[in-house]
């Protein structure tokens, strides 16, 4: 079976690599119905995050279910399922609270970006579709494994409810997807910040009602002017740079939500500041798990249609060039057909 392997960077190969198997009794063999090159996927591929030795990537899938180990009992071979990037119990205590991303037994899926895909804990980590997709609505179920997910997640960490006035860092399909969520959560006013004409549209078709291209403490001061010098009820941070968690917690009124989402790469935060900042801080891996059934259901339904922030679509052997496109900023998010 060929995969996607990252060497270094800007070097990924599809390559031959062992077809997977059941490992373990809790495993299960997902045959990939699509996936996709993840904006986290870019810090190894930048050269960011080093790469020690060569890493089968990708962590964003769904498919139909192959095979099963001897100890897997709701997940039955024939059934289309979506998991996401940590495998989960879903029943330890962190679990139960749902916080499956930190799972007590927690392991990471890797090398998704193949036809083949072995997910350890079958049972707690699969969610099965009520039947087998047709094949408009796969790219949005995709979304689920993780973007959309994730966006969800950051909106409700910073506590979105209806009425209030939401801004989001960050223009990559994860702070999209986390305009698309807050929408749905009943946001009032949603903030955008971006500088690029192509997801200032999306973003507006995903209910943003303002547009900020600037950034930093400009566009903290953009914000400030907006809100009448008070700042946003909540703001999702979905990038992981000092300059947009900074831009984030500046932007939000006293008493106000922050969620984080973004994998943090350098970002320090001042005790004094934070101190008087008077912010409610929350983030980190989304628990996808914990919103799984209720995100299938909506794309189930057509309520939503996070799928549009795939804006390119490749074989799978053309993973190199999705990388660059994602890479080079021509693409927003790249679906992979195996
Ligand atoms: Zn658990």
């Amino acid at each position: 079976m060929r995969e996607a392997v990252l060497y270094g960077p800007r070097d990924v190969r599809f390559e031959e690599r062992d077809t997977p198997t059941i490992l373990k009794p809790t495993d299960a063999i997902i045959r990939m119905a699509v996936t996709s090159v993840c904006g986290s996927d870019l810090w190894p591929y930048r050269g960011i995050q080093p790469v020690t030795q060569p890493t089968p990537m990708g962590h964003e899938y769904c498919g139909i279910v192959e095979e099963v180990g001897s100890a897997v009992r709701s997940i039955k071979p024939g059934q289309f399922v979506i998991g996401s990037f940590f495998a989960s119990d879903n029943t330890c205590p962190n679990c139960q609270v749902g916080y499956q991303s930190s799972c007590q037994h927690r392991e990471f899926v890797g090398g998704a970006q193949a036809a083949l895909l072995r997910v350890p804990l079958a049972d707690g980590t699969l969610v099965a579709t009520p039947d087998v997709p047709s094949d408009e609505l796969i790219p949005s179920l995709l979304s689920t494994s993780d973007v959309l997910g994730t966006g969800w997640f950051a909106a409700a960490a910073a506590n979105v409810q209806p009425g209030k006035t939401v801004a989001v860092v960050g223009d990559g399909a994860v702070g999209l997807l986390g305009m698309l969520s807050a929408k749905q959560m009943g946001a009032e006013r949603l903030i955008a910040m971006s500088r690029y004409e192509s997801r200032q549209q999306l973003a507006r078709e995903f209910g943003a009602t303002d547009i900020v291209t600037e950034r930093g403490d400009e566009g903290v001061a953009r914000i400030m002017e907006l809100t009448n010098g008070t700042g946003a009820d909540a703001v999702l941070e979905c990038v992981g740079t000092q300059e947009s968690m900074m831009q984030a917690v500046r932007s939000t009124r006293k008493g106000g939500y922050v969620s984080y989402v973004g994998v943090p790469h350098g970002v320090e935060l001042k005790g004094e500041e934070l101190f008087y900042a008077h912010v409610h801080l929350h983030g980190g891996p989304a628990p996808v798990r914990r919103f799984l059934p209720e995100l299938i259901d909506l794309v189930w339904n057509g309520r939503i249609n996070p799928g549009k922030v795939f804006d390119l679509t490749l074989p799978l052997d053309q993973v190199a060039e999705g990388y660059r496109a994602m890479d080079e900023r021509r693409a927003i998010k790249t679906l992979l057909r195996p």
